[in-house]
């Protein structure tokens, strides 16, 4: 008999929320986390004395609030903090920041166009309309419109009913933001430069691609689903970083049995007559179970513990052809005070938001010239925040902690360049893109080099080396339309089913995909416990 009735491998939050919702349905659950700290890129640790880091992740908006309800996460620990509005410093002196405030914000756009403060209201609610379509799309197992399984018929013939529904602007709306750039659909509203600039920020996160690329417009839309106490495209911060959240879905797992180990790496996903059945850790242990869930992306899954040969061809292929090029880095700054921004000097409340480094369309297209040929950005986006002046736990009295998320760092260098500063590998280059972050927040807020005492510099190798994620991409796969819905991981297999029978995926590279949402645990538990039964 099998040891355990699902074997879930890895301990960040999806996996965890799958492993939650098995459990609490009577089903003996082993989670196996490769690292030392549960949580994946949704994580906190101590990294300097006294200093505790959001790594990776460093807000949360996704995260559904159907799976806070279900598990109780607020008795496990979860408590979210509002972050107040962006603040976007700009090169000649002047600043635009937008505060949860609608009267404030509607002033300060007024500020910069007058055309631009009505056409704000209408965006606003625009998004939420397009969210409100999207929303039941992010709790539903994608259809595969290739079946003729009625179930799926029916799912898709509910998808065509609601767009048939839409108002026709709402319609048009869709198809745009499936199809344009982030800046081309912003141009439909704005005028203001720097108010499209920081907006379009949202459409190139965790993507190889410009704010000018098509496609750009959806990744938008991604990030507008959020949902905090129902109110949309709202971002708060963790009381004791990322890792709180995982940490209190994990505490919902471990209540309902589940039994989760630590630096328990798995290297191989043990397969007998096309079916899974147990997994071999690094040290050799052995672990059996009916049916094994992983929260990896497609290339450790498949690749890495499976191996092709056990795998149809042409999912071997879709495999290979998946992408991740990641282009983000992660600079976590240790702080004696405050960046002291020169556009609007003091420890005001724009320092308690998100901080964002992007004056400009065209500054944040050229970040993306340099790293499209193999460099990364020389003047970066960079999207700030200082979780420690809403939650003082994470630093010592009087120091801050400053998280910097940075794009463009792609993960494959240009060997040689003409550039000679920019030839060569991450190891090489990982201090001077440090250095690059931190004279471009120096060019706003000159002091910061006074007051940093310690530094962390996350390049795509490292994220990639840290938390498993294949090339550094934040989303185990990029959130590009061709790897969306039921084409996600690959065309046939986004119903969190494999080719390997047995065998289930529940992490970020599923639908709907990255982001701390949790939706992929849960979506996945939901068939496993529909398709499986216990042991
Ligand atoms: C730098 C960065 C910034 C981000 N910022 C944000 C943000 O601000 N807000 C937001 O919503 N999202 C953000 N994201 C994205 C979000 O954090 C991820 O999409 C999400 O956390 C992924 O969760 P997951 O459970 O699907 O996968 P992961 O978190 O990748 O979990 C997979 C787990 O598997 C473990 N593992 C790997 N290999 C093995 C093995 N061989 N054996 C056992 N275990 C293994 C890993 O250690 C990890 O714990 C960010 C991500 C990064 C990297």
């Amino acid at each position: 008999m099998a040891n355990y009735d699902v074997i879930i491998i890895g301990g960040g939050h999806n996996g965890l929320v799958n492993a939650a919702y098995l459990a609490r349905a009577g089903r003996r659950v082993l989670v196996l986390e490769r690292r030392h700290v549960l949580g994946g890129a949704a994580v906190t640790e101590e990294i300097f004395p006294g200093f505790k880091f959001s790594v990776a992740s460093y807000v949360v908006s996704l995260l559904r609030p159907e799976i806070i309800r279900e598990l109780d996460l607020p008795r496990h620990g979860l408590e979210i903090l509002p972050l107040d509005g962006t603040f976007t410093p700009m090169p000649n002196g002047d600043y635009l920041w937008r505060v949860n405030d609608h009267a404030k914000t509607r002033r300060e756009i007024a500020r910069h166009s007058r055309v631009d403060a009505e056409a704000y209201e209408e965006y606003g609610k625009a998004m939420v309309e397009m969210g409100r379509f999207v929303k039941p799309i992010l709790t539903m197992t994608p259809p595969d419109p290739t079946s003729l399984d009625p179930r799926g018929l029916m799912d898709l013939l509910f998808l065509g009913r609601r767009f048939r529904d839409l108002p026709d602007q709402d319609k048009y709306n869709q198809v745009q933001l499936m199809t344009m750039s982030a800046v081309d659909f912003l141009d439909q509203w704005f005028e203001t430069d720097v108010l499209k600039a920081t907006m379009s920020a949202s459409g190139i996160i965790g993507t190889f691609l410009g704010v000018r690329s098509p496609g750009t417009a959806y990744v938008l839309l991604h990030h507008y689903m959020g949902e905090i106490d129902g109110a949309f495209r709202s971002w708060g911060l963790s009381r004791g970083g990322t890792g709180a959240i995982s940490n209190a879905i994990g505490n919902a797992a471990r209540e309902a049995r589940a039994e989760i180990r630590l630096e328990a790496a798995v290297s191989r996903i043990l397969v007998k007559g096309g079916a899974a059945t147990g997994v071999v850790l690094e040290n050799g242990d052995t672990f059996t179970a009916g049916v094994v869930s992983s929260s990896l992306d497609p290339r450790q899954t498949f690749t890495n513990m499976i191996g092709e040969e056990h795998l149809p061809a042409e999912f071997v292929e879709d495999v290979r052809r998946y992408k991740y090029r990641g282009s983000s880095g992660k600079v976590n700054l240790a702080l004696d005070g405050l960046p002291d921004f020169r556009c609007l000097p003091g420890a005001g409340t724009h320092l308690r938001g998100a901080i964002s480094i992007s004056p400009s369309v065209d500054y944040m297209e050229r970040a993306y010239d340099e790293a499209k040929y193999g460099r990364y950005s020389r003047r970066p986006y960079i999207d700030m925040v200082i979780p420690s002046l809403t939650d003082p736990s994470v630093a010592p009295p009087g120091k801050h902690v400053m998280s910097c998320f940075v794009q463009y760092a792609p993960y494959h260098l240009k060997e040689s360049s003409a550039r000679s500063d920019h030839g060569g590998t991450w190891d090489e280059h990982r201090e001077a893109f440090g250095d690059t972050v931190i004279n471009t927040i120096a060019e706003y807020a000159p002091n910061i080099r006074d007051i940093i005492l310690h530094r962390q510099v996350l390049t795509p190798l490292d994220i990639e080396r840290t938390f498993g994620l294949s090339e550094g991409n934040i989303f185990q796969g990029e959130l590009t339309l061709e790897q969306l819905f039921f084409l996600r991981p690959a065309p046939g297999w986004a119903r969190y089913r494999t080719p390997i029978r047995n065998l289930y995926m529940c992490g970020s590279a599923t639908h709907p995909g990255g982001g701390i949402m949790g939706a992929p645990g849960r979506n996945a538990a939901m068939r496993i416990l529909k398709e499986t039964s216990a042991r």
